[in-house]
């Protein structure tokens, strides 16, 4: 605009100087160039006094504002791309903690280049470009269940898909496809060296994570196009970008008061979600007067003012809401009126459509909160249902995957992570831990003898016998095969001698019996503590395992603590 301010103030001025000079002043072209120059000259004076005249007769806003803006909207689209990247990592990680040999790819569709582009990957050996008819992907795009691919089975398709390997035969691939809004647009590889690795709880997970793949970006796609104000989706894309999917929902919680403190005038801010049987709800977070109801106290949804949004699944706005639903209470039909709130805004949360909680904010003034405050809040709990889901799912699918899929128990992996994190504590606050190491005697031949199946039926029992003889604090993890590893939170190793004493014994006196074959099994026990025997995680596994053999070279059946300290 500015420019094209330049351009006609030099081309009047040079209208004029002709004026001065003109040889014909009584011809008929000089009032005609006199009549321009003036009109001009009013033009430039009211464009440079009142620039705001032109600007709305070009029906958009000043060029800065405007490119502010797009840095804004770019800013959100690039923190939401990146919250994608986040999240499909974040599922690449997760497969990993589900399985170990296992690595992963997710290839997305490119039209454009006639063929399937990779986003992510846990393994270099993917390839980033997998062709259009690939014999492998073929199938996994076009079927709606999870298609597992043997190197053996010399499919054509696997060296587009790999980098060039010397193959065993061993090798697997299983894929799946991912949906968005009901088409298939990529898919989710996953691969391992060798078939037997492949649990059949880890298909179910696979098909999971790639529907949380779906999920999420359904979730993102829908906000994007929910962009009402720059400022405001500024702040939400911060949000996006702080939060990780496995930190705590409190975080959030915590993250949305900022916002709304920033955004709206509200004597309370409420934050309910429903509990399991849908028909309580429990209030997360308050912000704002706290008297009447506090975080952390349940209430029946139903006629509530607090469950309203929840149990109609829309939008409740009103500056007298008692007028309209006098049978309502806040939260309990028993609650002191302490408080006189007149005007509520409340947004249910959701979940795949279905309400799950609600946000609710109060004033104690009858001033009915505006269309923009609408607006802004439904945007604000659309992002925070969709990160709430997120982050819901991810817990499920990670305490699936740091526990084993036959016992229950916590996985090899999981057991050493919480080992780590409880020697930390345990040295930070001066307590105690005491390792038992405990591995079934003469195992083999049970399974030699009676099978597989019943030996599977063994370990599970056996481990629902060491949970049973342990406090709920106490960490239970299976080791190995027929290896468990229990340890015992604040405890002196003196007294986890008992401890372990009575699970052996358990075990001992236990009839294993199912389907007629009834065996008696023993276990052996080895015991380390900290911080006497070591202050090291693999030193003192190292230790009890040391003192485990002792066991058995004793003959089993038993219990020994690693000597010296
Ligand atoms: P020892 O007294 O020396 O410990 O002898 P053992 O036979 O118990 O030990 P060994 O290490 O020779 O054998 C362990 C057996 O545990 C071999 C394997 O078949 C069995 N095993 C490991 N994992 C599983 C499982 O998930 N299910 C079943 N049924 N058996 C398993
Ligand atoms: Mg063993
Ligand atoms: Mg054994």
């Amino acid at each position: 605009m500015t420019f094209y301010r330049q351009i006609a103030v030099l081309v009047l001025f040079f209208l004029i100087l002709i004026l001065f000079v003109y040889p014909d002043q009584s011809g008929i072209l000089f009032p005609l160039l006199k009549g321009i120059a003036v009109g001009g000259l009013v033009i430039v004076f009211i464009s440079f006094a009142f620039p705001q005249v032109f600007q709305l007769g070009e029906g958009h806003l000043n060029s800065n504002d405007q490119s502010e803006d797009n840095a804004n909207e770019s800013s959100y689209s690039s923190a939401v791309k990146n919250h994608y990247n986040k999240l499909l990592l974040q599922i690449l990680n997760l497969i990993r903690d589900i399985n170990p040999q296992f690595s992963a790819a997710i290839y997305m569709i490119d039209p454009e280049n006639k063929g399937y582009t990779c986003q992510e990957k846990s393994k270099d050996d993917f390839r980033d470009f997998i062709e259009d008819g690939n014999d492998i992907i073929a199938p996994i795009i076009k079927k709606s269940n999870l298609i597992i691919n043997r190197k053996s089975d010399k499919n054509p398709g696997w060296d587009g898909i790999i980098d060039g390997q010397t193959w065993r035969g061993s090798e697997t691939l299983m894929g799946f496809p991912i949906l968005f809004t009901e088409k298939t647009v990529g898919c989710l590889l996953v691969f391992v060296d060798h078939f037997s690795s492949i649990h059949d709880r880890d298909q179910g997970i696979i098909e999971k994570l790639s529907q949380f793949i779906s999920h999420g970006m359904e979730d993102l796609e829908r906000m994007e196009s929910l962009m009402v104000d720059n400022y405001f989706n500024a702040r939400i894309a911060n949000l996006f970008d702080q939060l990780e999917v496995k930190s705590d929902e409190s975080e959030l919680f915590q993250s949305i008061r900022g916002l709304c403190r920033a955004f709206f005038q509200y004597d309370k801010l409420t934050i309910v979600l429903l509990k399991g049987d849908k028909n309580k709800a429990e209030i997360k977070l308050v912000d704002g007067l706290h008297d009447d109801a506090d975080e952390g106290e349940e209430f029946h949804i139903q006629n509530t003012l607090h469950g309203l949004a929840v149990q109609d699944n829309k939008i409740f706005c009103s500056n007298s809401w008692f007028d309209k639903y006098p049978e309502l209470n806040r939260f309990k039909p028993d609650e002191k009126d302490e408080f006189n709130f007149m005007s509520v805004l409340s947004v249910p949360l959701k979940s795949g459509g279905k309400p799950i909680g609600a946000v609710t904010m109060e004033r104690l003034k009858s001033k009915i909160y505006s269309e923009t405050d609408i607006r802004l809040f439904e945007l604000l709990c659309g992002t925070v249902s969709s990160i709430l889901n997120w982050q819901q799912e991810y817990k499920k699918m990670h305490l699936t995957s740091i526990h084993d899929g036959l016992t229950g128990l916590l996985t090899h992996r999981a057991f050493l992570d919480r080992f780590e994190e409880e020697i930390n504590r345990a040295g930070r606050f001066n307590q105690m831990l005491g390792l038992v190491v405990l591995d079934l005697d003469k195992f083999k031949t049970v399974n030699d003898s009676y099978g597989h199946l019943y030996g599977d039926y063994v370990l599970q029992e056996v481990s629902k016998i060491i949970s049973d003889n342990v406090r709920t604090i106490d960490v239970v993890g299976r080791y190995g095969g027929e290896e468990f590893a229990v340890l015992l939170v604040n405890t002196d190793i003196k007294q986890c001698i008992p401890l372990a004493q009575r699970i052996v014994e358990s075990i001992a006196k236990k009839t294993f019996l199912s389907n007629g074959i009834a065996v008696k099994i023993t276990v052996s026990a080895g015991m380390a503590g900290f911080p006497y025997h070591s202050d090291q995680v693999r030193d003192l596994i190292y230790k009890a395992d040391k003192a485990m053999y002792k066991t058995k070279s004793d003959g089993g059946n038993g219990v020994t603590i690693i000597e010296g300290g």
